[in-house]
């Protein structure tokens, strides 16, 4: 893989770099956030390992620039150990998924894995629905609606996909968590909600009726039958 670290701790960069480099993917590095955000605007990596706390630009910044850009882009942040509202924030910026410093290299290679497997396990394919007079182009990480498209995070896909295959009944905050955030348990269900919240905004016709992701209270959400 092509992949862009992003950390200006020199020792922990360099180790990185190393770290990757004897992996076998190519990779480029940065200290500065500024650069980091031109370096993934110019061109797409196959990841992008983002620090958050960075001279130019915080992580949290280039996170929200890149994924306005690339929604597909896959970011794995490197979080400070215990900032949870770090890794909330992160989260809600678009990054994929965070690793806590201080990180070993085998956590951090099975991180990228996970990644990975969770990238090719996802269709490539236009995958087009429509709901609610909406389209959903999932495929290709946008929606349209009168006629006007706006562009999906990877992560509102996500949970369009997982909604839509299990359409029959209604999912949980927590199985959302764990299948559209890959996460470990330790993030909390408002991160799904405060997502959802913004998805509604782009896709239903009014955010506070939703006809598409629907609220089944006490258990989560599902697919509206609309
Ligand atoms: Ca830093």
């Amino acid at each position: 893989m092509k992949i862009l670290v992003v950390e200006d701790e020199a020792m922990l960069r360099e180790g990185l770099v190393d770290l990757l480099e004897g992996a076998g993917h190519e990779v480029i590095s940065t200290a500065d956030g500024l650069l980091a955000e031109q370096a993934a605007t110019a061109e797409p990596f196959d990841l992008i390992l983002l620090d958050l706390c960075l001279p130019g630009l915080s992580g949290i910044e280039v996170c929200r620039r890149v994924k306005k850009v690339r929604p597909a882009q896959p970011i794995l942040m490197l979080t400070a150990k215990g900032s949870e509202d770090d890794k909330v924030s992160g989260l809600e910026a678009g990054a994929d998924d965070y690793v806590t410093k201080p990180f070993g290299p085998r956590e951090l290679l099975a991180r990228i894995g996970s990644i990975y497997r969770r990238l090719e396990a996802s269709p490539v394919s236009a995958e087009d629905l429509s709901a609610d007079g909406c389209l959903l182009h999932l495929g290709r990480c946008e929606i349209e609606r009168d006629g006007e498209a706006q562009a999906l995070t990877a992560r509102e896909v996500g949970i369009l996909r997982w909604l839509h295959r299990h359409r029959n009944r209604a999912v949980s905050r927590a199985e959302l968590l764990e299948n559209v955030w890959g996460s470990r348990g330790d993030l909390q269900t408002r991160t799904v909600d405060m997502t959802i919240a913004k998805l509604r905004q782009k896709i239903e016709r009014d955010a506070a009726k939703p006809r598409i992701v629907i609220t089944v209270t006490g258990v989560g959400y599902a697919w509206g039958d609309c």
